[in-house]
């Protein structure tokens, strides 16, 4: 009887010190792409949460006595950024912990370094009263998770210096299954060393296609970006300023919003300014993120040749878009169909 309890003793110390040594990291993020993004970079040295229900309109989530447990407990806290989850900052407060608090080590606004469209001018608030530091929808651009994924790298790194190799190790394997969705392994292997940088760079600088020509690696490009070739100038509309960097990547035409104003509901009088803006580009699709009413959207699919593609914006909206990977193949797949 007396060894069997010193073995289980043994097994019981054994078992806290193997506990002590692997416990992750708690991360808890607001958006759910943030959450997929700590999870490849993390990989096993992370457990993360995200606090948002992904199906939600991330302008507007409503913080609840169960985030702030979760932020309680938290040794690293990320948040987007840019006025999108200002929501975030009620659930700071009201954690009561001091490691994850703005400023300090625990806390990562996720976006910082990432070129920001539409930063409104001191004369004008046309961009409304809820993009008042810009528009904050840059993740769905895929060269912005780049820098928003290095970011995390960086900060995971400050924590928990300990897992250092493994979170550079995770990164650039993330980064490269980025560059591969993007590009295509085919152009990447053909670029050799750094393609993916390089093709980066030129295509934030609009010069891929002559850079490729010049090179003859053209029928070379694959991933997204040549499934986009047939999205090149496609006129949309959009019912908020969601594709702004969307479109900018992948070529879309945004050529109205149903909103006036961001977070504004369209009026009746918008929405007839928007039929005629829809009839006059030959408009086929209107983009209507699943959190919005549709009402506005059927009534210009209603009144011109466009119909109605409603779309998810945030990793794990539904399970066809599990991943950020899939989330953007979703959409150009999805825009592409909607605008034969
Ligand atoms: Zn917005």
């Amino acid at each position: 009887m007396k060894r069997k309890f010193t073995c289980c003793a043994v097994f019981f110390v054994a078992g806290l010190s193997l506990h002590a040594r692997s416990l992750p990291l708690r991360v808890v993020t607001t958006m759910s792409y943030l959450k997929y993004v700590a999870e490849q970079v993390g990989g096993d040295h992370v457990s993360v949460v995200a606090l948002a229900n992904p199906r939600q309109d991330p302008h507007y989530v409503t913080p609840t006595p169960r985030m702030n447990q979760i932020a309680y407990n938290a040794d690293l806290f990320i948040e987007h950024g840019l006025n999108l989850d200002l929501w975030a900052k009620n659930v700071l407060d009201a954690s009561g912990n001091p490691k994850i608090q703005p400023g300090s080590s625990g806390h990562l606004v996720a976006t910082i370094n990432v070129p920001v469209k539409e930063l409104p001018t001191e004369v004008s608030r046309s961009w409304g009263d809820i993009h008042p530091q810009g528009n904050p929808h840059c993740w769905l651009d895929p060269f912005n998770i780049r820098i928003i994924a290095e970011n995390v790298e960086r900060r995971l790194i400050a924590v928990d210096p300990s897992n250092a190799d493994a979170f550079a190790r995770n990164y650039r394997a993330f980064i490269d299954r980025l560059d591969a969705a993007m590009f295509g392994e085919d152009l990447l292997k053909s670029v050799g060393p750094k393609a993916g940088d390089i093709l980066t760079r030129k295509t934030r600088n609009d010069e891929l296609i002559p850079w490729l020509q010049a090179r003859h690696l053209t029928g070379r490009l694959g991933g997204w970006l040549a499934k986009a070739e047939r999205l090149q100038g496609m006129p949309v509309i959009t019912y908020h300023k969601t594709y702004v960097y969307f479109s900018e990547r992948f070529g879309l035409n945004v050529i109205a919003e149903l909103e006036d104003k961001p977070g504004i509901p369209p009026p009746p009088q918008r929405r007839d300014a928007v039929v005629e803006a829809a009839r006059s580009s030959g408009v086929r699709v209107i983009l209507n993120d699943n959190f919005y009413s549709r009402e506005a959207a059927d009534y210009v699919a209603s009144k011109s040749d466009a119909r109605v593609l409603l779309t998810y914006i945030d990793v794990g909206a539904s399970p066809e878009v599990d991943t950020y990977e899939h989330l953007i193949t979703y959409l150009v797949e999805n825009i592409l169909q909607a605008g034969r």
